[in-house]
């Protein structure tokens, strides 16, 4: 696993002026939008091939016509006559489906950002392995629900991963691979969302549009709830175990309501490594984008002064029960994440079509997680195939709790 995170030989090539071959699955999300935001401050420098979305014909339309995409695939065939009206004549190419977003994906690049929300990035994110020298994971739920396998692939494929979540992509830059024998904790921030100070009498009451008011971030719907529940946090932990060689209990939280730390590396020196900044996802998916060198962003410059003053402290597992959750489901291992993460799909979906409580969220997960280890159904899935079984047989058994 982590032979694929070591910055290294091979990758490298940007020297070259030729413009870098890029792809973006989930082009019309938050974090697409802002790749493409990076894309246009640097003319040239970048040849669209793909674009992709859900169902949104009419943006996708526009974005692949401003960025001459060679392709736009909506998953959704039933947008497919409208993305193909909107792009008549314009010698784009226009497909539709899932098996069509994957097939985008499997185009030759030479990055790769993945960016579709939830357990449907996985087939895509791994399409792409082999065709692609980088692929920039923004799609946690792929590391979360079927990490050993994904990372696998990737591996025998050459194909490197660099991490766009924010709190990884700042370890990425401060974990020294060749000293990881020294290293013994790694660290990720936590705004602490909307509700850090929220007391649990009131969590019960709290609404859709209370908890997808995130203080800090601008994000898609999903991971904003994420952020409320402190379940993509959980995640986070999560996706922080796949990628780096070190044991559930040397991974650790901190909440900094600022978000101006995002990860920290310490070393049996004594040393805290950090990486800074803005709260602004440009600069992680910037940092993909250049790497291995780094290029200017036009992300404005973090002013330590104006902030002033940094805070930390420990989250609180008793408000946030999809933390303790997340953490359980790592240790377990095995098919625990993939589980947790499908049930948390299904849930976060109910709470935004106002079907459940913000306090059901964890129910529903912990009833999920309960039921197929009962029935001693939590096994790794080795294959795509099995991934999507477990994930589709956890979504039925969330779907009942509701
Ligand atoms: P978003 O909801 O804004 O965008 C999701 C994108 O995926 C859209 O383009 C949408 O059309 C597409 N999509 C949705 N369902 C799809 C499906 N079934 N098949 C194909 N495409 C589909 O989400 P986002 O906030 O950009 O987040 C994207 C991913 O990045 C998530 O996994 C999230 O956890 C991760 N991430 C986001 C941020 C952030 O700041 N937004 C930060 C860190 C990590
Ligand atoms: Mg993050």
């Amino acid at each position: 696993m982590t032979a694929n995170m070591d910055p290294g030989p091979g990758a490298g090539g940007s020297a070259s002026p030729a413009p870098r071959r890029l792809s973006i699955l989930g082009a019309t999300g938050s974090i697409g939008l802002n790749t493409l935001d990076l894309v246009s401050s640097e003319p040239g420098r970048f040849e669209i091939e793909a674009l992709t979305a859900g169902r949104n014909a009419r943006e996708l339309a526009e974005l692949a016509v401003r960025f001459s995409a060679r392709i736009a695939v909506v998953a959704d065939p039933a947008a497919y006559a409208e993305l193909r009206d909107r792009l008549a004549g314009t010698g784009i190419e226009v497909a539709a489906g899932s098996e069509a977003v994957a097939g985008a994906a499997a185009r030759p690049t030479d990055i790769v950002v993945s960016a579709i929300v939830g357990f449907a990035g996985l087939a895509p994110s791994l399409a792409a392995l082999g065709s692609t020298r980088i692929l920039a994971l923004a799609n946690k739920e792929t590391l979360v629900s079927a990490g050993p396998l994904f990372l696998g692939a990737a591996t025998r494929a050459g194909t490197r991963i660099l991490p766009v979540d924010s709190e990884h992509n700042a370890i990425f830059q401060v974990f020294e691979a060749e000293n990881a024998d020294t290293i013994s904790e790694v660290i990720i921030t936590a705004s602490g969302g909307p509700f850090l100070r929220t007391p649990k009498s009131e969590l019960a009451a709290v609404t859709r549009e209370m908890a997808l008011r995130h203080p800090k971030w601008s994000m898609g719907p999903k991971i904003t709830i994420d952020s409320a529940t402190l379940m993509n946090k959980g995640l986070e932990l999560i996706e922080a175990y796949r990628l780096y060689p070190v044991s559930v209990d040397q991974l650790s939280i901190l909440v900094h309501p600022q978000s101006v730390v995002h990860g920290l590396v310490r070393y049996k020196d004594g040393s805290l490594l950090a990486e800074l900044g803005v709260p602004d996802m440009r600069t992680p998916i910037g940092y993909c984008l250049a790497w291995p060198e780094r290029r200017p962003t036009t992300v404005k410059p973090l002013d330590l002064s104006a902030v002033g003053t940094l805070t930390f402290e420990a989250p609180d597992r008793d408000r946030f029960p999809c933390l303790p959750l997340a953490e359980a489901a790592m240790r377990r291992g095995d098919g625990a994440p993939c589980v947790l993460n499908a049930a948390n799909e299904v849930a976060v979906e109910a709470f935004l079509a106002d079907r459940i409580a913000f306090l059901d969220i964890a129910r529903v997960v912990e009833a999920t997680l309960g039921k197929i280890d009962g029935e001693g159904g939590l096994m790794e899935p080795d294959s795509l195939a099995e991934a999507t079984e477990l994930d589709g047989r956890a979504r039925k058994i969330a779907l009942a709790c509701l």
